[in-house]
């Protein structure tokens, strides 16, 4: 357990606050090394794994130097997939929220026009995937003049995406004057190059070493399967392991569809992921499994990066992943936050070699993997009382991280936008003149159409709503409520 405090690094009173709102208490080995150094704005390049505490590491520094005042972006952070961008937005948003930091995220397959609009109103930090990030700067929708800091979040997945060309076309972009941070799990010959061609020659390296403390506590185990038996097999596993939550890595969206349709049948509270499916459906089952409604979740890889769910008990490879690193990036989903979890591999006739390569890779000597057995029908039918209950028993919502942050911060709807001329200054003109509020009680603007939002700090909501039934803004009388989401 650690025992340095935030304190230490010399930050400032709104983003302690917000870190203790969102209990956060002490820094995590990652943050430790990487916070001073990249406070004093050096180039970093980190290898360390998802899971411990990366995006806090960098959020602090890019959140303590974000000026308030500066309309343009001044920090990018590349990502890559879309459900980590809004991940890491959000994350970020907590931390900088008490010192009133935007961060908006642009992504591929959502409307651009809206991301255009975003991106022209008061924008701190920006988190995107590298293709749209460069449709934007092609277009011109993206300044990129002020940016200072540049962040390359999973670097090693990116360029296992493809996405090498992109980055490169994206830093050629950037002023040169500025400070880069690269985070990657595993570090290649390709990490070092991007490395030594866009990073300063001095920049400091850390590596976390795999304690016992970071490192996640999974008990790996294998199954040989025929593969016609594995449905059965899959649905007697879950019912003998009966997990609280768990997630089942297919390797195609048609397999992902089979075995819902095998598992529905046992009324499982249960939904799917996959790349082909809409965006807004996507972030919907993300957030009913991240919340607790389902207990299962479906998925190919595309739900094997980043994303961080707290106490998912079971990981399950219902086909052995066709990459190596897919291994640990799926297992990694479970035995997190100190919790240990379970990862089991059916493993069918085709799959030996790839089984053995991904053992000969993921595990070395000083690792046990353990072979399970299919159970037999007396054991199956034995466990499927208390299987039954569980899956007809509700979760208990989880309560979100920054419960206690929002408790400060009201969001204020008004009735008109875009269309009725009205600008942020005119939000601020009207709410600093009422008595007892200044600048620093209005956070974040956002300015639609027809409907304008505005986040009203310290508490005070309940009296900017009330003092605002009689004001006009811009001469325009606006209704004013609280706003529903
Ligand atoms: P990451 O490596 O960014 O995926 O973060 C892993 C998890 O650790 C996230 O759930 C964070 O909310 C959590 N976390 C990050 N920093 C801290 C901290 N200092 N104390 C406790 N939890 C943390």
């Amino acid at each position: 357990m650690n025992h340095t405090s935030f304190e230490t690094f010399g930050i400032s009173s709104e983003i302690l606050k917000a870190l203790t709102s969102l209990r956060y208490f002490n820094p995590t080995a990652v943050q430790e090394s990487v916070i001073p150094l990249a406070l004093k704005r050096q180039d970093i390049l980190v290898e360390s794994q998802t899971g411990s505490g990366k995006t806090v590491a960098f959020g602090i520094p890019l959140c303590e130097q974000a000026e308030w005042e500066e309309n343009k972006p001044q920090a990018l952070i590349l990502v890559p997939t879309r459900e980590l961008a809004l991940q890491v937005k959000n994350d970020i948003m907590n931390i900088g929220r008490l010192k009133r930091i935007k961060v908006t995220a642009v992504f591929g397959k959502s409307s651009f026009k809206t991301q255009k609009s975003e991106l022209k109103q008061k924008s701190h930090i920006v988190v995107g995937t590298p293709g749209r990030i460069l449709e934007h700067l092609k277009e011109g929708t993206l300044v990129v003049d002020k940016i200072s800091s540049l962040v390359l979040d999973e670097a090693d997945e990116m360029l296992n995406m493809g996405f090498i060309e992109q980055v490169e076309d994206i830093i050629d972009y950037l002023p040169k004057e500025r400070q880069t941070m690269l985070f990657s799990a595993t570090m290649s010959s390709e990490i070092n190059r991007l490395a030594s061609f866009y990073m300063s020659p001095d920049r400091a390296s850390v590596k976390m070493e795999s304690s016992i403390e970071n490192t996640p506590k999974i008990l790996h185990s294998y199954i040989n399967v025929e593969e016609a038996a594995k449905e059965k097999i899959l649905l007697d596993l879950l019912t003998i392991e009966n997990p609280d939550a768990c997630i089942i890595f297919c390797n195609t969206k048609d397999v992902v569809d089979g075995v819902v349709r095998h598992l529905d049948k046992a009324d499982l509270p249960i939904d799917k992921l996959h790349g082909g499916m809409d965006q807004d459906d996507r972030l919907d089952v993300m957030n009913e499994f991240r919340s607790g409604k389902l207990r299962y979740l479906v998925a190919t890889d595309v739900a094997a990066r980043g994303i961080d769910i707290d106490n998912v008990t079971h990981v399950v490879n219902y086909d052995v992943p066709f990459e190596k690193e897919s291994y640990t990036h799926r297992t990694g989903r479970t035995g997190r936050a100190g919790k240990t979890g379970l990862a089991l591999t059916m493993v069918s006739e085709n799959d030996r070699t790839r089984w053995q390569e991904i053992r000969e890779y993921a595990f070395d000597d000083n690792h046990e993997i353990t072979e399970v057995f299919a159970p037999n029908d007396r054991v199956v039918t034995r466990a499927k009382a208390a299987f039954e209950k569980k899956i007809k028993t509700r979760i208990a919502p989880k309560i979100a991280r920054n419960k206690e942050l929002n408790k400060y911060i009201t969001k204020v709807y008004f009735n008109g936008g875009k269309k009725k001329k009205l600008r942020a200054v005119d939000f601020v003109g009207t709410l600093t003149s009422i008595r007892d509020i200044s600048a620093e009680d209005i956070g974040i603007i956002t300015i639609q159409e027809n409907v304008t939002y505005v986040e009203i700090m310290n508490g005070k909501g309940p009296y900017v709503i009330s003092e605002m039934q009689h004001r006009k803004v811009k001469g325009k009388a606006l209704k004013v409520s609280k706003a529903r989401k």
